[in-house]
């Protein structure tokens, strides 16, 4: 395929991105090659390819996609560098953002360290290491924790667990102890993967009749990190295989590590004995940030961008007035700072309040989302199975009503609603039944830790 036809190809992108998005970031790409199911462009800088692959990654492939053809993954390549053949771009230099989430069909074996060339990891991100990781109140047990592995002394807890909602650097953290495994322990087999990816492994095993080799590779390493294990929930010869490879290890005292969306207790659809098993080690969660991090990742990233955007003035505050207003997760923080720095500098002017307010008000505008009283009574329904109507009706069944309450108890403290206002919301009840229902559950909460378990959980993917 030629740039001129990609040309064609891409308007049909407006509509989908808009107008001002289109101009900014897709007309501007270059295709310079497309061949085994890559797709490089050709970027500015290496945050615009990086913004791109994040926010319109999907758009690009489905576009090309429809128009026949054949991409499984985008890559990026900053204008200057003269464009290599595919099969030996190497992800840092390619700019490819995060290869091991974006492109979720194919295991990535390019730029494996050389040490590893036998393991089907996937690979590392350079910039997810210690150094980088900011270390504030939210998340330091889990840092001490990653740190006390990422020693590769005697095994003393296994495997570890770490979990929280997306975008609170689970990842980061799992990467930042390979880099220092492979650093200072160089003779250690140290596996990362997805879960995702070693189920993609395990069922291409069985397709070949290949499982004995899988076997034996998996049980061969020294420290094994699957990373989003939540994704093995409900898939059955997985499970197994992955229950199977994780005893092996631990017989063996291998170091494991795994991350998850949630508690291990709280993951559905998965083996009861793979539960208690991941029990076992340390489980430890990362919470949602504080402003004091947000800031901190932000001036932290800011100094990165201070070196690659050598001149490129940013105006007091700021990075406070994003770290206050973004509160989400720390990938759509990044994004922001990165948008800012790219946008600043396609334009050629300071970062200013006005120019951060401009140029990201859709995502400003997305954290101002206010939580509804219907999004509460939906996520408490699904997780105490009970039906959304009931959280409206009549029932007074203990458990029906249990959950109202649960529900009132959320939208009183998670939203600015007024009581009667939450009242009307819930079948036109009347404000002091909401008041009954709050205290209710408050005064449980206080005596009964698995309804406590449930408000934390419910308020962290309520928030999340
Ligand atoms: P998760 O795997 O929990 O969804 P990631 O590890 O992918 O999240 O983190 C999302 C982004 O936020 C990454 O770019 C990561 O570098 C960054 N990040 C998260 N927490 C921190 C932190 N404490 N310090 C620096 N960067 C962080
Ligand atoms: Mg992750």
């Amino acid at each position: 395929m030629t740039n001129e036809t990609w040309g064609q190809i891409r308007e049909g992108l407006i509509s989908r991105v808009g107008r001002n998005n289109y101009t900014t970031w897709i007309e501007p790409l270059r295709l310079s090659q497309l061949e085994g199911g890559v797709a490089l462009f050709e970027v500015p800088t290496p945050f615009f390819g990086d913004w791109v692959q994040r926010n319109y990654g999907d758009h690009i492939r489905n576009q090309l996609l429809t128009s026949g053809a054949l991409v499984e993954r985008l890559e990026f390549l900053v204008g200057t560098e003269a464009p290599r053949p595919a099969a030996t771009a190497s992800a840092e230099r390619a700019a490819s953002a995060r290869p091991a989430v974006t492109a979720p069909a194919a295991p990535q074996t390019r730029s494996r360290a050389p040490q590893d060339d036998d393991l089907p990891g996937a690979p590392l991100d350079g910039r997810f290491t210690f150094e980088s990781f900011v270390v504030g109140k939210p998340n330091e047990l889990a840092h001490a924790a990653a740190r006390r592995v990422a020693e590769g002394g005697p095994v003393t807890f296994n495997p570890l667990f770490l979990y929280g909602g997306v975008g609170l650097g689970k990842t980061h953290l799992m990467h930042a102890i390979a880099h220092e495994l492979r650093e200072q322990k160089p003779d250690l087999k140290v596996l990362y993967l997805s879960a995702e990816q070693f189920m993609y492994r395990f069922i291409q095993a069985l397709r070949d009749k290949q499982v004995m080799d899988f076997k034996s590779l998996f049980r061969s390493v020294d420290v094994l990190m699957v990373d989003d294990v939540q994704f093995i929930a409900g898939k059955d010869s997985t499970q197994e295989e992955f229950f199977h490879t994780f005893n092996a290890l631990v017989d063996q005292n291998k170091q494991i590590i795994i991350s998850a969306d949630r508690a291990p207790g709280e993951i559905k659809d998965l083996e009861d004995r793979i539960k208690s098993r991941l029990q076992c080690g340390l489980v430890v969660d990362l919470h949602p940030t504080d402003y004091e991090l947000r800031l901190g990742i932000l001036q932290q990233k800011a100094e990165f961008y201070r070196g690659q955007y050598g001149g490129l003035a940013i105006s007091h505050g700021v990075l406070e007035f994003l770290a206050h207003r973004i509160t989400t997760n720390v990938r759509v923080l990044e994004g922001a700072l990165t948008r800012l720095y790219a946008f600043a500098s396609l334009v050629g002017r300071e970062i200013t309040l006005e120019l951060a307010q401009d140029c990201l008000a859709d995502i400003l505008r997305a954290s101002d989302r206010k939580l509804s009283i219907e999004e509460i009574q939906r996520k408490v329904a699904e997780h105490y199975n009970i039906r959304l109507s009931d959280m409206i009706g009549p029932k007074r069944l203990r458990t029906i009503a249990r959950p109202r309450q649960v529900a009132m108890y959320l939208s009183k403290q998670l939203t600015s609603r007024s009581l009667p206002e939450i009242g009307r919301r819930f079948g036109g009840r009347d404000h002091t039944t909401i008041m009954h229902g709050v205290r209710k559950i408050e005064e449980l909460a206080a005596l009964d830790s698995q309804l406590a378990d449930d408000i934390q959980l419910l308020k962290r993917l309520l928030q999340g």
